[in-house]
């Protein structure tokens, strides 16, 4: 490596040891596709369908999307997805997928949804309406049923948070469909952003409704967050009726355009697969108990010290009073207002924690005698 290089490895390396804010799990080891450095890969266009250029992973691909179709209660018959570059794509794929179906459709949204979907909005120049949401990020049903009442001859598009950024808030499916047969929506697409809770949501007790035995038409979820991997990915599923309105055009590779780019990067789908041969189901449900277990210690740690603490239930993110700037920035926290958070990702150890804990615990010594 020529030192310029070598001095920007360097750097990942020591700040991705060190972060406690952000949904990425760092305990993968991807270095056995190293090889796959030096060919070309690419999955254009639609992953079931071949390309004239084949260079690509698409079978691969498919057997990821199958697993989580079954994760999500659906199988590939019903559904139908691809890996995209992330959570932003997924749900960007969700709204275009609603607009189609419903070109005069108004889209509900909450304050507490995560920053891209005001310009994915703004892309498909659908009509939107944000959504007052609670103090632990859930959306605020009483408002969304006022503003529901105003537009009740539109279709409604429900944007809805299974695990909002901040607090990991999940908005309540039930209590939507109370509020659509109230008003008898007729025409009604419901997507989810399940960018981070995707990967763990259909392990916890409860189980947060969200998937498609709800009969939702879209879901989002990013493969670089809970599963973790060198290089951002997700995954969208839709209903397959919705991606069969779109297909028609038949680009000069041969393949179906029914993804958002043409060139696709092939190289994610086997970091995927690769993740899911050595866990499966039961290795996730394993990998969420654990981060739970952490964050629950790491909040009574916090509590001890003196912190106010607010988890909701059975997540693994611990939001509290927000530190120094300094404190921050030393352990990467992420931060809004008045409170930050720590994100017990797969490859965060208690002693980062405990570490943690005693920097807090200094500082709020130190306040004290200031005070
Ligand atoms: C991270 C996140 C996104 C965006 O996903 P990317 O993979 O970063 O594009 C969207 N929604 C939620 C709730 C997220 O946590």
């Amino acid at each position: 490596m020529n030192n310029r290089i070598e001095e920007i490895y360097n750097r990942i390396k020591k700040n991705s040891t060190s972060f406690l804010g952000y949904p990425l799990a760092k305990d993968f080891d991807y270095s056995e596709f190293a090889p796959f450095l030096n060919v070309c890969i690419n999955n254009i266009g639609d992953p079931e369908s071949a390309s004239t250029l084949s260079i690509d992973t698409k079978d691969i691909e498919r057997e990821v999307v199958s697993f989580f179709a079954d994760m999500l209660s659906s199988n590939i018959e019903d559904v139908w997805g691809y890996v995209t570059n992330g959570g932003t794509e997924g749900n960007l794929y969700g709204l275009y997928m609603a607009r189609e179906s419903f070109r005069n459709g108004i889209v509900y949204y909450s304050e507490a949804t995560h920053y891209s979907v005001k310009k994915n909005l703004h892309l498909l120049n659908i009509d939107n309406i944000v959504v007052r949401s609670q103090d632990n990020g859930e959306i605020d049903y009483s408002d969304l049923e006022t503003l529901l009442s105003y537009n009740r001859n539109k279709p409604a598009i429900f944007f809805l948070n299974i695990g909002t950024t901040m607090t990991e808030a999940i908005d309540d499916l039930d209590k939507i469909k109370d509020i659509i047969q109230k008003y008898a929506i007729k025409d009604y697409y419901i997507h989810c952003d399940a960018a981070f809770l995707g990967c763990t949501a259909p392990f916890t007790e409860p189980k947060p409704k969200f998937d498609f035995s709800e009969n939702v038409d879209s879901i989002s979820i990013s493969g670089h967050k809970f599963i973790g991997g060198p290089i951002p990915c997700g995954v969208v599923l839709t209903q397959r009726k919705h991606r069969n309105r779109i297909v028609n055009s038949v680009s000069y590779v041969g393949t179906l355009d029914t993804t958002i780019t043409g060139s696709r990067n092939g190289l994610t789908p086997l970091f995927l697969w690769s993740f899911i041969q050595k866990y499966g189901k039961e290795g996730l449900a394993k990998r969420v108990k654990n981060a739970q277990e952490l964050a629950a210690y790491t909040s009574k740690k916090l509590q001890e010290i003196g912190v106010n603490v607010m988890r909701n239930n059975g997540t693994i993110t611990v939001v509290f009073d927000k530190p120094s700037v300094a404190l921050c920035k030393k352990h990467q926290l992420a931060s809004q207002d008045k409170i930050a958070h720590i994100i017990c990702v797969p490859g965060i150890e208690k002693c980062q924690i405990d570490e943690f804990i005693e920097d807090y615990k200094k500082e709020l010594v130190l306040e004290l005698a200031y005070a």
